[in-house]
């Protein structure tokens, strides 16, 4: 798919493409009128069953030229693989800058252990040269922090949310404009 990945924001923007279909060439194939709504991808927060992505089908049934593929159109709040949503990601980055790794797991609201949230915070610290490079793209990086971090060792991921606010400045939560304007995950 030429590692664009597809977002949408609500409802609202999802039946506006779900009604363009037709006109979209698939990402794989590239072929025109063989794209149809494919039902959606549910995760699961404790019992509550929550929508993540809603699937297209390329058709190759009765002769349609398409490549018989499906792909996902994610919600842009969501982080692939983790039941967290943007919002929450955002706090917790935020949170770990200001006091550490482990003061926020344990201020974040939320079933997961200590341990899970070093693991998110070791897929940030893995993504963040994909991430300012995506950034660099829409605007330099901003040349001071607005407040530097408590321990020197979270300087880079404050500059790489640094940049991410600026490349996003009115955005609700930057994370999920990232996600829906340079089409990729942002961890
Ligand atoms: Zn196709």
């Amino acid at each position: 798919m030429g590692g664009q990945r597809w977002f949408y924001r609500d409802d609202h923007e999802w039946l506006t493409l779900a009604q363009q279909l037709k006109q979209i060439p698939c990402p794989h194939c590239k072929a025109v009128g063989t794209l149809n709504r494919h039902g959606c991808l549910y995760g699961f927060k404790g019992q509550r069953k929550t929508l993540r992505a809603r699937r297209v089908f390329c058709s190759n049934r009765q002769a349609r030229p398409g490549c018989g593929r499906t792909f996902s159109v994610w919600l842009a709040d969501k982080i692939r693989r983790l039941s967290i949503t943007t919002d929450a990601l955002s706090r917790f980055l935020q949170l770990a800058l200001a006091a550490g790794i482990l003061a926020a797991s344990r201020d974040i609201k939320g079933q997961r252990s200590e341990r899970t949230w070093q693991r998110i915070w070791q897929r940030f610290h893995l993504a963040q040269s994909k991430i300012r490079t995506a950034l660099l793209g829409r605007c330099p990086p901003p040349q001071s922090l607005p407040r530097p971090p408590t321990n020197p060792k979270y300087q880079a991921a404050a500059h790489v949310l640094a940049h991410l606010q600026a490349a996003f400045p009115d955005a609700h939560c930057p994370l999920t404009d990232f996600q829906l304007t340079l089409r990729d995950f942002f961890i």
